[in-house]
């Protein structure tokens, strides 16, 4: 995501602080401090800190899980409105789908067991004493750590408790056809929890609605390109008529190429028609932009690190690879001959022209 600081890699997946968090606690410490002065803002930014550590853990509790499946996570990212841990790819057994979805409350569970041991009080009067910073530190911690179990239970997909409601209509039913009612189901709760942020004058909770009001409907998305991209090869998907460019073509060849075609990227082809990478439209541009001179060669600007997938190869692996970042994948014969290439926009046309 872009505008996230990096904090290293923790477990095996990079922990990242969108910049926006860092408002959210110059927000926290000044309303607490024109409030209380320093010793409020203090406490309430330690707080909110550790509030974050515990969004955290529970976004590892789903990353170590998904390990168990061998699910990668990349990355972790820490927002304003809670955490976002990016699996490699989505368990399509629905039992795994269910686990990894619990792991997540369960840590926050965990937590709050520790924090009870640790002497924190288990009642609390009411939400309204959560930020009233005369309760004490261990005590809050303890109360919001049950409240973002319950929170994320909420049944509205893509949060935890929604995908727990999908994974177990996909028991009942097809996979497309369960995502798209837990995505329904979620955007009716996301319409309830906005008009609440609203109506009770919480950003917060209109920003979460936002979100997953958001994220529903590109996962809905997602899950139906993927069922239609399995019954489809590379090969029917594929571009073929472009125009390619060789090794020895400079700048000013590529940018006459991005004005004389409708082409966004263009592969750099091999005498023997073996791909070398493949020139954007974006870096050609960035070059030029940045001075670089038009005799330069388009391989100087060229990405290399492109997938190559076999003429009958599914679409869904031609989607991995883009989900990669690869600006295309280039579907190749058995000899090695690149004879087209895919990319993210012929793949929504297609979609278009299937139909669902
Ligand atoms: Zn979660």
């Amino acid at each position: 995501m872009a505008w996230s600081f990096s904090f290293g890699r923790v477990l095996g997946s990079e922990l990242k602080v969108h910049v926006t968090f860092f408002l959210l606690l110059a927000w926290v410490g000044f309303a607490a401090y024109s409030g209380g002065g320093w010793p409020a803002a203090v406490e309430n930014i330690l707080f909110v800190l550790a509030l974050f550590a515990c969004v955290v853990a529970h976004e590892f509790g789903h990353a170590l899980m998904a390990r168990r499946y061998g699910i990668r996570t990349p990355d972790i990212t820490l927002l304003p409105i809670g955490g976002l841990a990016r699996l490699e790819r989505m368990p399509e057994n629905p039992m795994q789908e269910v686990w990894v979805a619990l792991a997540g409350p369960a840590v926050n569970v965990v937590i709050w067991a520790l924090l009870v041991v640790l002497g924190a009080g288990i009642q609390l009067g009411s939400l309204s004493q959560l930020d009233s910073a005369g309760t004490d530190l261990l005590s809050r911690l303890a109360y919001v750590n049950l409240l973002l179990a319950a929170f994320n239970m909420i049944p509205a997909f893509p949060m935890d408790g929604g995908r727990v409601f999908r994974a177990l209509l996909c028991l009942k039913m097809e996979r497309v056809k369960a995502t798209r009612i837990a995505t329904l189901a979620g955007q009716i709760v996301a319409f309830g929890l906005g008009f609440m942020g609203l109506t009770s004058g919480n950003p917060i909770l209109v920003l979460i609605a936002v979100f997953v009001f958001i994220s529903a409907s590109s996962e809905n998305q997602d899950v139906a390109l993927r069922s239609v991209a399995r019954r489809v090869m590379a090969r029917d998907a594929m571009i073929t008529e472009f125009r390619a460019l060789s090794p020895d073509d400079t700048l000013a060849t590529a940018a006459q190429a991005v004005i004389h075609t409708t082409q966004h990227e263009f592969p750099v082809l091999s005498q023997e028609g073996e791909l070398v990478g493949f020139v954007t439209r974006d870096r050609l541009f960035a070059a030029l932009a940045a001075d670089h001179p038009r005799s330069d060669s388009a391989v100087s600007v060229m990405e290399t690190d492109i997938p190559k997938v076999k003429l009958t190869s599914g679409l869904n692996k031609v989607l991995d690879g883009l989900h990669k970042g690869a600006p295309a994948v280039a579907v190749c014969t058995r000899s090695g001959r690149m004879v087209g290439y895919i990319t993210r926009e012929n793949i929504g046309e297609l979609m278009v022209i299937q139909g669902r």
